[in-house]
Order: C-alpha cells, then sequence, then structure tokens
C-alpha cells in the first residue's frame, strides 16, 4: 500500500502533491482550466484510501456528470481494488436520490417515489393553472416553472414565498399572489402523487437534513471525505446541501471538505449557480486552506495565450498566471465564411484534410457551438460529405413523444398515484376517453381527495361519465392492473415490452404510412435495449430503479443541454472510441478535453447571445463560456464565424463576436477573413438555402425566454442524436416553399392548425408576403415563430 500512495504522488507537481496531502481543515483548491484539478481529486481520494486514512464507505465525491463519476471511481478501484465501490461518487441530484430513497419515510414518502421531470413537471403546473383559473397567456407553464425552479434552488419553499411574496399578507401584486397559490397547489399535487421534481431533490434533501438531526448525525457521521468538483457552478441550495453534511457532528468530528473550482468557468448563473461560493469558500471556512495551480497540462501556449486574453477582459476577476511548458504549438486557424453552411463545409473539409495531412482520427475532433440550434446545419455537411459524427448533449431521445409515452406508462405502472403520467396516457394510443371523461374523472377524485388512479378503479361511481367512456375507462384500468401485476415480478425491459403490444401503441406505429412512425419504432426499441442493457448490469434492479435511471439521463434539458445525470462524458468516450467526431454546445463541453477543437460562430448575436449583450453580468458569463471553449483544446484549435445566419427562418447579418478582438492578431492565422457580403447581398445565397436551417424554429421560441429558460429552449430545439438522415422535423427541414399567392395571410387572433404542433392561436404577425412570419400560441408546445412560406399551417 505504501507502494502504491507514494506512486500517487509521482507525476504530480509541487502544488498539486500538497493538495493531496492536505489533511485537517478544509481544502479549496482554485485554478484555471487544465491544471490537473480533477485529476487531484481523484489523486486525493486514492492516496487516503490506500493510506487507510479514510475506508471507501466513508467517502462522498461529487462530480459534474454521471460518468465523471463513472471514471472517478474506476481510477480509484484500479488503485484499492473492489471494496471502492462503497464509494459515494455521483453528481448532486444521484447523491440526493440515494439519500431520499433510504430516508423516505422520515419525509412521510414512498420510497418508489417519482421523479418528474421538467416536461412532468409543466404538465403538473398546467393543470394546477387551470384548476386556479389563471389566464395561460398570462401565465404560462413554462414561466411558471422557470420561477418555481428559481425559487428552489434558493430554497425558498411555498411557505416562505408566500411570506417574502406577501401574498399571506395580502401584500403581493397581483404575479406574485398567482405564483404563491401555484406554487402551494403545486408542491401538494406532487407530495399527493408521491413525487419530487428535479429541483426538489436538492431541496428536499437539505431540508430532511435540517428538520432530522438524527438524519443529518447518520450522514455526518459517515462521511469523513466529502469532495466537489467544479464548485464555481454550484447554486445556493447544493452549496447548504454540501456545508450540512460536512458539517461538526454530535462527535465534535467533521467531514473534511474539499472543493475544486474555477471562478473563471462559472457559467451556469442562469441556473442560480453562484460564483461567490467560490469567493466566498474562504470566509465560510476560517480555517480553510487555499491551493492554487498554475501550470497547465492541456493545451499549448498558443491556444492558453489565446483564451488569457479573452478572459483577462472580464471586470473584477482575481489575475491568474498559467503557463504550460508544452511549447507554443501551432497557430490558431481562423475563418470567416459567407453564411453557416459555408463554415460548416470549412470544418468538414478541415477535418478530412487533418486525417489525409496529419493522420488525425476523428475520434480526436470536436466541434463546439453556443446553441443547439446550430448543430443543424453542420449535421447535414457531415452526413453528405459521409464524415461520421455523433451530436452529444441529449435529452433529445428522451424528449421524443414516443419515449415520453413508454416512460409515462411505466411511472404510471410504478405508481399508482403518478396522476400527471397516468393523465397523459389515459387516451394513448386513443381509445375514446376524451378530455371529457378525463376532467369528470378529475373532478370526481378532487371531490374525494383521493388520487386519479384510484379514481380510475372507482369510475362506476363517478358522476358524469358515460356508459360508452365507462366501458373505456373500466377497460384502461384492467391494462393498467395486468400490467402491475406483471411488473410486481417481470424486469423493465419485459414490462417495457407488454406495455407496447397491450396497449397497442407498436401496432399503431406499424400500420401507419408516415416514415415518422417508422423512425418512431426504432426509437422504442432503442429503448427496449436501454431497460435489456441495464436488466443485466442490475439484475437485481426493478421498474423504479430502471425509472429512476432515465429521469436522471432524461432530465439535461435542465441545462443548455444537459447537466446532471447526462451521461457526457460516456457519450464522449465512445464518439472516440468508434472514432466519429463529437459535436456539442460550449456548456456540455465544461471539464473534457480533446485534441482538434473546433469552436464556430463567433458572431455579435451568436456568441456572445443576442441577449446577453444588453447586460454585463450576462455578458461575462458568455466571456467565460468562451474560455471554457478555446481551453477544451490540447494541439489544435480553430475559429469561425458565419457572416449570415439563418435564425427562426429569417437570414440575418451578424457582426463578428467582440471575443474575437481580444485575441491577439499574431496567435491566428486566418485562411479567410473576409465574407462575399456584395454576392449575399444580391443574391441572398443564405435565403435560398435558409430552408434547411429552419428546423430551428422552436429555437427562437417564446422569444422571451432567456435566463433560465435559456437553456430549455436549446435543449428542446436541439436535433436527434440517432438518425440517419437530416431529416428531424422533416416537415419543416424538406420543406419546399410554397408559392407566394400561396401564404396564408393572417391576423392576430386567428386559429390555425399547424401539421405537427397541432392547434393554435396568432399572437404577433410581422412582414407580409412571402416574408411573413407569425408568432403562433401552440399551447402545450409552447409559442413558435413560424415563417409562414416553409411553415404547414393553415388558416382555419
Ligand atoms: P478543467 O478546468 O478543464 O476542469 P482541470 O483543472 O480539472 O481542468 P484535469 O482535467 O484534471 O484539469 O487535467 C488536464 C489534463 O492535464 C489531463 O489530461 C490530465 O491528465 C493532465 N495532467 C494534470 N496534471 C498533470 C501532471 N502533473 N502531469 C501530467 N499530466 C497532468
Ligand atoms: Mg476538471
Amino acid at each position: 500500500d505504501e507502494a502504491r500512495a507514494e506512486a500517487l504522488l509521482e507525476g504530480l507537481n509541487e502544488q498539486q502533491r500538497e493538495a493531496v496531502l492536505h489533511g485537517g481543515s478544509p481544502l479549496l483548491i482554485v485554478a484555471g482550466a487544465g491544471s490537473g484539478k480533477t485529476r487531484v481529486l481523484t489523486h486525493r481520494i486514492a492516496h487516503k484510501l490506500a493510506t487507510r486514512q479514510v475506508r471507501p464507505s466513508e467517502v462522498l465525491a461529487i462530480t459534474f456528470t454521471n460518468k465523471a463519476a463513472a471514471e472517478m471511481r474506476e481510477r480509484v478501484e484500479a488503485i484499492v481494488g473492489p471494496p471502492a465501490r462503497g464509494m459515494w461518487v455521483s453528481t448532486f441530484h444521484s447523491a440526493c436520490v440515494r439519500i431520499l430513497r433510504r430516508e423516505h419515510a422520515a419525509l412521510g414518502m414512498r420510497s418508489s417515489f417519482s421523479i418528474y421531470d421538467s416536461a412532468d413537471s409543466q404538465r403538473l403546473l398546467t393543470l394546477v393553472a387551470r384548476e386556479l383559473d389563471l389566464d395561460p397567456k398570462r401565465y404560462p407553464a413554462r414561466a411558471l416553472q422557470s420561477k418555481i425552479s428559481a425559487l428552489k434552488d434558493e430554497l425558498v419553499d411555498p411557505e416562505g414565498y408566500a411570506q417574502s411574496s406577501g401574498a399571506s399578507s395580502g401584500a403581493a401584486n397581483e404575479f406574485d399572489e398567482a405564483l404563491s397559490a401555484v406554487y402551494t397547489r403545486y408542491q401538494q399535487r406532487l407530495r399527493q402523487a408521491h413525487a419530487l421534481d428535479f429541483d426538489d431533490l436538492i431541496m428536499t434533501t437539505v431540508h430532511l437534513l435540517q428538520a432530522f438531526p438524527a438524519v443529518a448525525e447518520h450522514y455526518r457521521r459517515r462521511f469523513r471525505q466529502v469532495l466537489v468538483d467544479e464548485y464555481q457552478d454550484t447554486n445556493h441550495a447544493q452549496y447548504v446541501l454540501v456545508r450540512e453534511l460536512a458539517a461538526q457532528g454530535e462527535s465534535g468530528e467533521r467531514a473534511e471538505l474539499t472543493v475544486v473550482g474555477d471562478a473563471d468557468q462559472s457559467i451556469y448563473a442562469f441556473r442560480g449557480a453562484t460564483i461567490r461560493n467560490i469567493l466566498e469558500f474562504e470566509a465560510d471556512y476560517p480555517d480553510a486552506r487555499t491551493i492554487l495551480l498554475e501550470q497547465n497540462y492541456r493545451s499549448t501556449q498558443t491556444i492558453l495565450s489565446a483564451a488569457n486574453a479573452v478572459i483577462s477582459r472580464n471586470p473584477g476577476r482575481k489575475p491568474k498566471r498559467l503557463w504550460t511548458d508544452s511549447g507554443a504549438g501551432p497557430q490558431i486557424v481562423g475563418y470567416v465564411a459567407d453564411n453557416e453552411h459555408e463554415e460548416a463545409r470549412f470544418v468538414a473539409e478541415e477535418i478530412d484534410r487533418l486525417g489525409d495531412a496529419e493522420g488525425v482520427r476523428p475520434g480526436d475532433v470536436a466541434v463546439f457551438y453556443r446553441t443547439n440550434a446550430q448543430s443543424r446545419a453542420l449535421e447535414e455537411v457531415l452526413i453528405r460529405v459521409g464524415l461520421p459524427y455523433k451530436v452529444v448533449g441529449g435529452t433529445r431521445f428522451y424528449e421524443r413523444k414516443e419515449i415520453k409515452d413508454a416512460v409515462a406508462y411505466l411511472r404510471a405502472i410504478a405508481n399508482p398515484d403518478d396522476d400527471v403520467n397516468l393523465r397523459r396516457v389515459l387516451n394513448v394510443p386513443k381509445r375514446g376517453l376524451g378530455d371529457r371523461s378525463e376532467a369528470m374523472l378529475a373532478a370526481f377524485a378532487e371531490r374525494e381527495r383521493i388520487s386519479f388512479g384510484a379514481a380510475l378503479d372507482r369510475a362506476d361511481e363517478a358522476p358524469g361519465v358515460g356508459t360508452r367512456a365507462l366501458t373505456g375507462l373500466r377497460a384502461f384500468a384492467e391494462l393498467m392492473a395486468g400490467l402491475r401485476d406483471l411488473a410486481a415480478t417481470a424486469g423493465p425491459a419485459e414490462v417495457l415490452g407488454a406495455v407496447l403490444d397491450r396497449t397497442g401503441y407498436l401496432t399503431e406505429l406499424r400500420a401507419s404510412e408516415d416514415p415518422q412512425d417508422a423512425t418512431r419504432v426504432e426509437n422504442l426499441a432503442e429503448l427496449h435495449a436501454v431497460a435489456s442493457e441495464f436488466e443485466q448490469a442490475e439484475p437485481d434492479g426493478d421498474l423504479a430503479d430502471f425509472l429512476e435511471r432515465v429521469s436522471l439521463v432524461a432530465d439535461s434539458d435542465q441545462i443548455p443541454d444537459v447537466r446532471e445525470g447526462e451521461d457526457v462524458e460516456a457519450a464522449v468516450a465512445a464518439a472516440r472510441e468508434q472514432g466519429v467526431v463529437t459535436l456539442m454546445t460550449l456548456h456540455t463541453a465544461k471539464g473534457l478535453e480533446f485534441p482538434v477543437v473546433f469552436v464556430t460562430g463567433w458572431e455579435d448575436g451568436t456568441f456572445p447571445h443576442m441577449r446577453s449583450l444588453a447586460d454585463p453580468d450576462e455578458l461575462a458569463e458568455e466571456r467565460r463560456l468562451a474560455y471554457v471553449g478555446l481551453t477544451r483544446a490540447r494541439q489544435r484549435l480553430y475559429i469561425s464565424r458565419a457572416a449570415v445566419r439563418t435564425a427562426w427562418g429569417v437570414p440575418n447579418e451578424f457582426p463578428a463576436s467582440r471575443f474575437l478582438d481580444d485575441v491577439p492578431e499574431e496567435l491566428v492565422d486566418w485562411k479567410r477573413r473576409e465574407s462575399s457580403m456584395a454576392v449575399l447581398r444580391a443574391g441572398g445565397s443564405g435565403w435560398g438555402s435558409g430552408a434547411s436551417a429552419w428546423g430551428g424554429g422552436g429555437s427562437g421560441g417564446s422569444g422571451g425566454g432567456y435566463g433560465r429558460q435559456r437553456g430549455r429552449d436549446e435543449a428542446r430545439s436541439g436535433p436527434v442524436t440517432k438518425r440517419a438522415l437530416p431529416s428531424t422535423g422533416a416537415s419543416f427541414g424538406s420543406a419546399t416553399p410554397r408559392p407566394a399567392g400561396d401564404v396564408p395571410s393572417l391576423d392576430v387572433g386567428d386559429r390555425v392548425t399547424h401539421d405537427a404542433y397541432g392547434l393554435g392561436t396568432v399572437v404577433a404577425v410581422e412582414g407580409a408576403g412571402p416574408n411573413a412570419v407569425a408568432k403562433i400560441d401552440f399551447g402545450a408546445d409552447g409559442t413558435k415563430r413560424l415563417l409562414l412560406r416553409y411553415s404547414p399551417v393553415t388558416k382555419l
């Protein structure tokens, strides 16, 4: 063991070694990108284990992604062997789920409680708002959701909010009043359904620890080493959680707390993360030791210099000296494209050329962009030239309707009181149980103070339900009962198979002539494969365990793609192994590294994002995002921009990103400096090809939803990871424009139908004739900005 412990220290520099060996007081490691922070955490755990200062079961390590956790565990296991399995190495959310499952009784919950992802919680909020007679125009579910989510990040519960907003004393304004009522009822409904939403996982765990001293004592006694990676991106709730766990126990002892982070890489302020947590660590823990790491082991000097130049312009930051001895390396390559398609072509050709000239494999290459919608143009070109790629960052698979339907069935089977999911599938596939039957049953449930599921079983007693509907309800109740019986003995894959067969869901899709339905069948097959893999990996796992896994993976749209839960690193590792190019947003790239990196879309309005331009704080965050992006590169870095980019169906000219001005000239070899704007203005090639980027219609979405909403919009608009052709949203992407005369002329207030989104109401119209753009509210599908010429919209 001693030899092992010694070996762990080799290959570390002086400061890293000090950080690994430190003991006796809280430890803060602050350092720039690529300086070995994550490596120090791993070595520290391994060293403490090898020297028997701590047992595996006494270690709690929080990382950013599940895979980062898996990797950390693997590396430690390689050193100390199988006992390392006793460690808790996980994301914040997974750790909280573990605690809550164990302590559910204290909270009066079932151990098989459901975890609602953001779509589930939006559905529930829609129901709640309807019950409270709130105007959905003024109080859209998404807006309510993001407010409530922000409150939970701040650990403000409904009572607390009622007080602070003045709602409880009648002093609140109308909006706060409504929000307070919604929040209160929403939490009640979650409780009734034995469900927690994503933000509850953290808030509830904190409340648990604060309200039950014995429970808190248990965990304080248990965890002797608590370590947190990417500490700069913790929000208030997570901060308090860590503080509670690492507080002094009754014995007077406390866990050794180690946090690592980089204030320059804080990129989740819109989700409530606060740099303050890192800046004030020393104040919170007066005896803390702070260690700075200054040597970068990842990038060339050229790359570092560019990154440092960009970040140094942020006001109020502590200057850092980050150096490397890996040499200058090649110049950064710059390229100015006429439009996003040409930019994509440049990227693809360059990847190809690097392969031929230098043996660079596609798996060594990553392409980053600011928003998911930008991947579309890249994907099209990569497909055309035959370069294999993978889009990492995504809920996309789990956001698909058929997957959500199937998972909703499984949830409703696992938890009979899960009203939201039960109601989602009540009439899916169609079985004649319309809104009316649902409403009757819901009213009955309300009156009897029972769950919707319980009401379903007593449908005979519900007044106002017609005979035909009653037959349908009975059949549905029997179907669900049969599936629950099966779930008592069978594994998740078999249950899923039964759901798809017995409900007729698969039969209906197979009978359809719509090619999209064929894709849906493939996706369901994929979900079945996921369930089978789960069964093999966890032979003891039941349906609830499987659903927990799915929730944690699926809820990536919490972030600009995925933050907790998504197996980003696993996806990246797989992409590399398969030798495919990795596409991802800048947010998702955090913590990763690649030999060759393309950072695209350096335009004011794209990156920095349009909404940040007027707000210095947001702009500073965009700049940190640039720093994160640039510092992912090990050897070669490319930066590119498009002079014209089509967003929401409308081609727009964008000036060069202001961040580019900060990159010293001599570091960049500009392959092309100017766009041929004259040609563009005359010929409008950006326009002609605009249709292909048009599918991003959802990305503009409500338009107003920046801030916390931003990430959700982007994740939602993202293309689907698995697909053979650039045909997601085929109704847009492959749409041929209709003749100018056929463009419907719409007015505010008109009712329309859309082939994909269904019924909608026009809320705004811009322009006229062939260029008319309408903003249309599709209810649960959100508000979309659609270029009418390309949209399958019909006026009613
Ligand atoms: P980020 O801020 O991006 O999260 P980080 O500070 O966590 O970066 P790591 O990912 O731990 O940095 O390390 C960056 C790279 O440098 C990794 O490839 C790591 O293996 C390597 N590295 C770190 N320290 C050393 C060292 N002492 N000797 C050799 N390589 C090192
Ligand atoms: Mg790291």
